[in-house]
């Protein structure tokens, strides 16, 4: 398979020229089994980009079918859906997962974006028959000769994270999350940050340990993680709260899960590429330094990595 990323930042778009070379889009990833139709992970502005280039094939037609799963539906990981050109032709087919809610359908979370005064064009105009499928963490199942897993992350109202299994290769996908230290978040907005380091609640503790857990069991062995890395330690320390890790975050779960490379993902916004690029070198050499057998990767707008029976 191959994993291409078409966009890499956090919370909102920031086009420009400090942020360049890694790339202003927010979050979408593409998975392309061989000879297989795309598996896309997240619709931030990136997606806008990746569905013209699918209009050069089947898609123009309308005779494509893909498949998106949404981590959570923060508008960074949705925003560019409404512009996503395979929704246009009548004749693709395309299915949209996301986690399951208590209090409404997925199919209403979705059309609600669309609605007026926020977009000119209803979910309900789409040309493209589009399905949506609601999960429950912990749910295993096929997407053609894909296995796909997912469980829960530590975010406000709750992400999940993905795990696919084709040709011979895995790749996790893991945004949003903060560690799973110092707040458990779940269903309500915390104004104010807790103490980091500082004692929980033992029940909140054992959440957040088997949270973890299943996080780490999910990434067992695989070729690929990618990780939100959207705070430096020092970022994480003033908002914890706020629900993204930092690059030790995410070399823990990497070390823990035996995984062979990790790639540092959801960039925050104001992070320049220069900075990103000390972000990247300094985790290198401590991964290095540390002996970890896994290669540190950080993800830009345009980056392809080959997995299993492609590479
Ligand atoms: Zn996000
Ligand atoms: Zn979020």
């Amino acid at each position: 398979m191959k994993v291409r990323f078409w966009g890499v930042r956090g919370s909102l778009p920031v086009p420009g020229r400090h942020t360049n070379r890694y790339g202003g889009n927010t979050s979408c990833v593409e998975i392309k089994p061989k000879g297989d139709w795309p598996i896309i992970i997240d619709a931030g502005t990136g997606i806008r980009k990746l569905g013209k280039s699918m209009m050069e094939n089947a898609f123009r037609e309308g005779r494509g079918t893909a498949f998106i799963l949404i981590s959570h539906t923060h508008w960074d990981h949705i925003q560019g859906l409404p512009f996503f050109s395979p929704f246009y032709a009548a004749g693709n087919k395309i299915h949209v997962f996301a986690r399951q809610r208590s209090d409404t359908h997925l199919q209403h979370v979705f059309a609600s974006q669309t609605e007026d005064p926020y977009f000119p064009v209803p979910l309900a105009a789409l040309r493209a028959e589009i399905d949506f499928h609601e999960l429950v963490e912990g749910t295993r199942f096929d997407i053609g000769r894909a296995t796909i897993s997912c469980t829960r992350l530590n975010h406000p109202w709750i992400a999940m994270a993905y795990r696919v299994d084709v040709d011979g290769a895995s790749v996790v996908y893991c945004s949003d999350t903060a560690p799973f230290t110092d707040v458990l978040l779940e269903h309500e907005f915390i104004a104010t940050p807790p103490k980091v380091g500082g004692p929980l609640d033992p029940s909140i503790a054992a959440k957040l340990q088997s949270m973890r857990a299943a996080l780490v069991a999910m990434c067992r062995g695989a070729d690929l993680l990618i990780y939100d890395t959207q705070f430096t330690p020092d970022e994480y320390r003033q908002r914890p709260h706020w629900g993204h890790s930092t690059p030790d975050d995410a070399i823990l779960v990497a070390r823990e899960a035996g995984v062979k490379r990790l790639c540092l993902y959801h960039h925050a916004p104001a992070r320049t590429d220069d900075q990103q690029d000390e972000i990247l070198t300094s985790y290198r050499d401590q991964v290095r330094i540390s002996g970890d057998p896994f290669e540190v990767l950080c993800a830009y707008e345009g980056l392809e990595v080959t997995l299993g029976d492609d590479a």
